[in-house]
């Protein structure tokens, strides 16, 4: 490389935009470091926000130091002994003076502070009590030498931030190279939120907050700092999902307003009456059908509110308007499951049903499509599939997507685009606090069933170790002499499903011969063929199967009413809502019903609450709120498949009220701007554009 080359090399961007390399004391070795924690400019940098902050403002005095406790104080250097050099296992001990008298700090594996440490000279320190040769002493964990009395402390003596760190990057240059970047830089961040909005919500300026955010002067500039920031984010989402929505509600769709005798003619097979819950949100759905919008509803049920027979009636409705209905589900059993309930219902009505997934071949798979594409078929079923091939309809006039939170936001934009803006109904059984609904489900109108069929009691639910078996069985043999039938659960995890499929039939063939000799015991799993299956449920229905030994192939969906006991093996190994879903399975006709949640060995404390939790309630409410709270939102609402931001500071479980806040100016500033296009809302155009990386589509239209 010559000198003249060197010289010509493009100068770094000015800024934010600034490459961390070319910062003053990062270089190339630490940028790659910081890289690696996604950090490449100075402004990823100014948002690389730290995890906690640590307390050290109460300063301890020196002779009140314990041991085990962990403090922060400050004295004057009195003394100091260096390890003997070449033994780096012993410490470097400071003499320290304070108001309280003289003690003494340890720093191991820090001799060379020989050189920078004198006597006289202050220092804040934080660190843990220890015992060290007989005395105690303060183990240093960070240090900070106090120049003057206007010098800012970072490291000691403040609220101070910790930062996630990475190998070969530690906590003290990383902490010092935020504080010059803030200093620095922060004040030329642009503000993204109107000026009136700040003001009436009571929200810091952003670089302000930012400052807040990372050295904060005290608790209360912190949680300012936090709340601006979080709010940022919810009008971020809230934003977005407004804008998605009026579009939906600006759409031309299609109006399916028939006469009704289809449904009329289902109800009357049914028997028993709709709920007063199932005849209001039927009749919400009805409505936003017959409009020319397209429909964007959210039903909401916990297991067994009855929500397939209210999306059969607009199934049939999208039908008899002359319109085909797609189903999907989230999984090939769910929906074989589904045709075998919509076949049911439809058949007897001269309505086809069919069922398209990706299992299916050959010509049967070609046959089955053009079939769907001639628009000979009116009501098809999926999953995936579905969506993602190149599958044809004739004139799609409603889409059932069921078990939303494993579905995206993307998913669904992608199947209504096979229709001229279809309806959408979407529906979950996990019942979401409302205010959390709202970031998920932003987008869509909600209905809830919040009722449940009558007579339905709650179902006694008790966990029990292996040594339990014995008297387990002895129950279910009482329960089968009853008249009853019964479930029995085994899980089946992906990674070992060859050795998991082995004991569960290895389980089906004890049961038969050791316990239920004189008794039918059935076995389904899902590697069965979908012929197979249906026959098992079909004999479990009318039972001719009285023990049914299943994997989680009945998670969802399966409505057996006579049987009364369900019986999960390996109960610690079942997600919170699997175990609420497999135990609503029982519990659906006028006999008391029993859930035995089977666990062995030591439970974790995690797999202990879950099982707690089922044993202490059959709210499918608490249950979602003690699921949420032990896998935390993102794991819970499946934000990374859900298409939507990702928040730098908001918490779903903490800040929910700032959302709500969010939300109201959200839709308010849409109502007023719908493509933001007022100079005022430039920073807030910009920041969405950046947080939702191209699924707005917002620049096509400004
Ligand atoms: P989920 O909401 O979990 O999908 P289902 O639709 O499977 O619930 O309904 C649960 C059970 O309740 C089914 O057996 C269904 O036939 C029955 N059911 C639905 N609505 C009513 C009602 N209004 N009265 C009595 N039983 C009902
Ligand atoms: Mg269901």
């Amino acid at each position: 490389m010559t000198p003249a080359r060197q010289t010509t090399r493009p100068a770094p961007p000015p800024g934010l935009a600034t490459a961390l390399q070319y910062v003053k004391g990062v270089g190339p070795h630490r940028a790659k470091l910081l890289e690696k924690k996604g950090l490449v400019t100075v402004e990823d940098a100014l948002f690389f926000l730290p995890i906690r902050h640590e307390d050290r403002t109460r300063l301890t005095p020196l002779r009140g130091i314990q041991v085990g406790q962990v403090v922060t104080c400050a004295g004057t250097i009195a003394g100091i002994s260096p390890p003997p050099p070449g033994r780096a296992r012993v410490p470097l001990v400071l003499l320290l003076r304070d108001a309280s008298g003289y003690g003494t700090a340890t720093l191991f594996g820090r001799g060379w502070l020989t050189r920078v440490l004198q006597r006289g000279q202050k220092l804040v320190l934080h660190g843990k009590g220890a015992r060290f040769k007989d005395k105690v002493t303060l183990q240093v964990q960070d240090w900070e030498l106090v120049e003057s009395d206007d010098d800012e402390p970072i490291h000691a003596g403040a609220l101070v931030p910790i930062y996630s760190t990475t190998e070969g990057l530690t906590q003290r240059p990383l902490r010092s190279l935020m504080w010059r970047l803030v200093e620095a830089f922060a004040g030329d961040v642009a503000e993204t939120l109107p000026e009136p909005l700040r003001r009436r919500r009571q929200l810091a300026p952003l670089p302000e907050a930012l400052r807040g955010a990372h050295f904060p002067p005290s608790e209360r500039e912190l949680a300012a700092a936090h709340r601006r920031l979080a709010f940022e984010d919810f009008v971020l989402l809230q934003l977005g999902l407004a804008i998605l929505r009026a579009r939906t509600t600006r759409a031309r769709g299609i109006a399916l307003n028939p006469a009704g005798a289809l449904v009329g003619r289902l109800r009357r097979t049914l028997p028993w009456a709709l709920t007063a819950a199932q005849e209001r949100v039927w009749e919400e759905i009805r409505r936003d059908m017959a409009a020319p919008y397209p429909m964007h509803r959210l039903l909401q049920g916990d297991v067994g509110s009855g929500k397939t027979i209210v999306a059969t009636l607009a199934v049939l409705t999208a039908i008899e308007a002359g319109y085909q209905a797609a189903v999907m589900a989230p999984t090939e059993i769910l929906a074989e499951q589904h045709v075998m309930t919509l076949s049911r219902l439809l058949e007897p009505l001269g309505v086809p049903v069919t069922l398209l997934t990706s299992a299916l071949k050959g010509r049967q798979r070609t046959a089955r499509r053009a079939a769907v594409a001639a628009g000979e078929i009116g009501c098809v079923v999926g999953t995936h599939a579905l969506v993602q091939e190149a599958v044809e309809f004739r004139k799609l006039g409603l889409v059932v997507v069921d078990e939303q939170h494993r579905f995206g936001v993307a998913q669904r934009a992608r199947l209504k685009a096979k229709g001229e803006h279809p309806d959408v109904l979407v529906m979950t059984a996990t019942p979401i606090p409302r205010t959390l609904a709202l970031t998920l489900y932003g987008d869509l109108d909600v209905s809830v069933l919040d009722e449940l069929p009558p007579g339905r009691q709650p179902v006694v639910t008790k966990a029990r170790p292996e040594s339990s078996r014995a008297q387990i069985y002895a129950f279910l043999r009482e329960q089968v002499a009853t008249g009853r039938q019964i479930y029995v659960v085994y899980p089946l995890i992906e990674e070992s499903e060859a050795i998991d499929l082995k004991a569960a039939t290895d389980m089906a063939r004890r049961l038969q011969h050791e316990v239920f000799a004189d008794r039918v015991v059935g076995l389904l799993h899902g590697r069965l063929p979908f012929e197979a299956k249906d026959e098992i449920m079909q004999r479990f229905k009318a039972g001719e199967i009285h023990v049914l030994v299943s994997t989680t192939v009945i998670e969802v969906g399966i409505d057996v009413p006579n049987a009364s006991v369900m019986l999960i093996e390996h109960a610690e190994r079942f997600g919170l809502s699997q175990l609420h879903q497999l135990r609503g399975r029982v519990g659906r006709g006028p006999w008391k019903s029993y859930c035995i949640l089977l666990t062995s060995g030591r439970l974790g404390e995690e797999a202990e609450r879950r099982v707690q939790a089922m044993v202490d309630t059959t709210d499918g409410f608490r249950i979602a709120e003690v699921d949420l709270q032990l896998r935390g939102p993102g794991e819970f609402f499946g934000t990374r498949q859900s298409g939507l931001p990702e928040f730098r500071v908001a918490d779903l479980l903490h800040d929910a009220a700032l959302l709500e806040e969010a939300r109201r100016d959200a839709l308010a500033i849409v109502a007023a701007d719908g493509d933001l296009r007022a100079p005022e809302h430039r920073g807030l155009r910009a920041a969405l554009l950046a947080r939702w990386r191209g699924k707005l589509a917002l620049a096509s239209v400004g």
